[in-house]
């Protein structure tokens, strides 16, 4: 089954993508969503132009083993795909600690990828009402926030991360988002300001916006035990 996952990129050696680990991350090809601001679009389509050997990406990682410690699966929407489970149990089975960076698409395949993970990057796009605004996809935000409640409900270490183009977030939606996580249950937040380099929606700004809140930071820095600001 694994054989068929569909890998359009890979990182060797990152610090950044698995706390506390040395991981190479694959980017599952295929998503659901149109984030206005997704910095991946080449990704997008369910076939990529550059996709790697499943067998190939095997081969790597096996030169690998002595080296990492991790493996991320990222996209893309890795859990859209069918081979994702048991390409998880074939990392693990080679030594390696496995993440996922997902936004939950879809709650139930998410749940059981969330299964198979030892960490979780979970994209929340913003307050469920607000989601569709950003992805383009309606009822998009119900199934962002019912794979928040499978993720908390795993147990399962994991980060929540939004990301913020300030033409998408107006602060006290920002505010008023990072109170519901907390009311959630949320323990572990972060807040990306966009990469504006290159996003799916050419209308959105790549200037830096400034948006002066004063204290927006601190107040959201005491709602939980871990937040990052990055960007
Ligand atoms: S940012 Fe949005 S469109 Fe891009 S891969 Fe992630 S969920 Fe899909």
């Amino acid at each position: 089954m694994s054989r068929k996952l569909r890998v359009g990129g890979l990182v060797p050696l990152t610090t950044l993508d698995y706390p506390g680990q040395l991981a190479c991350v694959l980017f599952c090809q295929g998503c659901a969503w149109r984030c206005r601001y997704c910095h991946n679009p080449q990704l997008i389509p369910p076939r990529g132009s550059e996709e790697l050997d499943w067998c190939r990406v095997l081969g790597f990682l096996q030169r690998r083993q002595d080296l990492l410690d991790a493996v991320v699966f990222s996209g893309g929407e890795p859990t859209l795909q069918d081979g994702l489970p048991g390409a998880m149990e074939e990392v693990r089975a080679m030594g390696f600690r496995v993440g996922l960076h997902s936004a939950g698409i879809k709650p139930k395949a998410f749940a059981r990828a969330v299964a198979g993970a030892d960490w979780v990057g979970f994209d929340v796009k913003g307050l469920a009402e607000d989601v569709p605004a950003i992805t383009g996809v309606e009822r998009s935000g119900v199934a962002n926030w019912r794979s928040l409640e499978h993720l908390l409900a795993s147990g399962v270490d994991y980060e929540c991360r939004t990301t913020v183009h300030w033409q998408l977030f107006e602060p006290a939606r920002l505010l008023l988002l990072a109170q519901r996580l907390q009311a959630f249950g949320v323990k572990r937040f972060a807040v990306q300001l966009v990469r504006t380099a290159r996003m799916l929606d050419p209308q959105l700004s790549d200037a830096p916006v400034q948006v002066m809140v004063p204290d927006l930071w601190q107040h959201i820095r005491e709602m939980f035990p871990q937040f990052v600001l990055r960007g």
